[in-house]
């Protein structure tokens, strides 16, 4: 009973947890024993180091990635595991949390509402930290047992993607194709889910930006729909092709780095020319493949880049091209189908908004596709009342399954 009782109490909110200095600990409860050990030698761990002050504080520092050429830098992907005793309890507070974003110093604290924990490193809960001021975040955990894993968002490392590849290479139904490599010689795979030959095609991404999983959960749930075998995803099949590319910063999320590729090249950034196969082959290598797709007259009619932030919304960018009015009326359409099938209700960025160069813009201008990038809220999902997870966003790629058809609408006559 002891351990159950301690294994809950590591998992509930900071600010719920009994305070750390009320005098000796209750009987029944381990006292702490020193700062707990900090250890990073497993996949996706983030590159931090900690120091413990007098107060008791373990502090964790996080390294910023850079950009080429810029001010621009980055840190917020936390992957760590505690080592300490069982029952200890300990505070962390996460420092270097000052990004320049856009050549604009900014702190990514207020996007630290909900962290998560695990105990294996698979079976993740909330927990929700404390911001003490703009750029200064804290968390208090119980240990549960001798470790204690802590994650800016539930994980999705090379090893889950080659799983799903093995599932997706078994199945008549899918395919897995090689596009190009990373910086460090990593094979980019894209996936396709159905017929080439169906009416509709939507290319999807995740992962420019190796912190950000949820995009990931969004597609296993996108691709369990469409290949579950029922009258439903058959209908669906029928209608669409799904292209994706689930990793497309795999050396980023191999080494737990936040968002630049190893070059120091944003891959959400300078779609509004030819990516440089040096600094950005990953971005050529997608860029070679949708040339192709286009000279074969499979142009996608949809393009989703999933992204994790604060704010959670449709980043509609307006580049100055002709069909600009149609295209946003179409995305229009798209945020109230996801408003009424499914728990979005952050909506879309407003009339001024324009982001040169990110892949909504950039795909539009230069390619005439219907391009978007999608933010999943890291914070908390308004429209379900409650912090995020892989579950839920799982969901949310199921049910943009059917988002996808009512968006397609009527094949047109040829
Ligand atoms: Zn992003």
């Amino acid at each position: 009973m002891r351990a159950r009782l301690l294994a809950l109490c590591a998992l509930l909110p900071a600010a719920e947890a009994p305070a750390a200095a009320e005098g000796p600990a209750p009987a029944g409860v381990a006292p702490q024993v020193g700062p707990p050990y900090v250890a990073l030698g497993f996949e996706n761990a983030s590159p931090v180091w900690a120091d413990s002050r007098e107060d008791g504080v373990t502090r964790i520092h996080l390294l910023y990635d850079h950009e080429r050429g810029s001010a621009n830098r980055a840190a917020g992907h936390l992957h760590f595991r505690l080592e300490a005793a069982p029952g200890s309890r300990h505070t962390l507070e996460f420092v270097n949390l000052d990004n320049v974003w856009n050549g604009r110093p900014g702190s990514v604290a207020r996007e630290f509402r909900t962290l998560v924990v695990s105990q294996d490193g698979r079976e993740w809960s909330p927990v929700r930290p404390e911001l003490l001021s703009t750029n200064r975040v804290r968390l208090t955990v119980q240990m549960p047992g001798p470790q204690l894993y802590v994650a800016r968002v539930e994980p999705y490392r090379l090893s889950d993607l080659d799983r799903l590849l093995a599932r997706l290479r078994a199945s008549p139904l899918a395919a897995v194709e090689t596009i190009g490599r990373t910086v460090e010689g990593r094979e980019l795979e894209l996936v396709r889910i159905g017929s080439e030959r169906a009416p509709f095609r939507v290319f999807l991404r995740a992962r420019a930006h190796p912190w950000e999983t949820g995009g990931n959960w969004v597609l296993e749930g996108l691709f369990d729909r469409l290949l579950a075998g029922d009258d439903t995803a058959r209908r669906l099949l029928s209608r669409y092709c799904v292209y994706a590319l689930p990793l497309a910063n795999k050396d980023g999320v191999a080494r737990g780095l936040t968002r630049f590729n190893l070059r120091g090249k944003d891959l959400n950034r300078n779609w509004d020319r030819p990516a440089d196969p040096e600094l950005a082959p990953e971005n050529a290598a997608l860029e070679a493949w949708l040339a192709a797709q286009l000279q074969a007259g499979r142009r996608p009619h949809l393009a989703i880049d999933f992204h994790n932030d604060g704010g959670g919304q449709l980043h509609l960018s307006r580049p100055e091209v002709a069909e600009r009015d149609g295209y946003l009326a179409r995305m229009e359409r798209l945020e109230a189908l996801l408003r009424a099938r499914t728990w979005f209700t952050e909506g879309s960025t407003k009339a001024a908004f324009r982001n040169p160069g990110s892949f909504g813009d950039g795909w539009l201008e230069r390619f005439g596709v219907d391009a978007v990038v999608h933010e999943l809220n890291v914070n908390w999902i308004a429209g379900l009342d409650e912090p995020p997870s892989a579950r839920r966003w799982r969901e949310y790629g199921a049910a943009l399954a059917e988002v996808l058809d009512a968006f397609f609408g009527p094949v047109p006559a040829p």
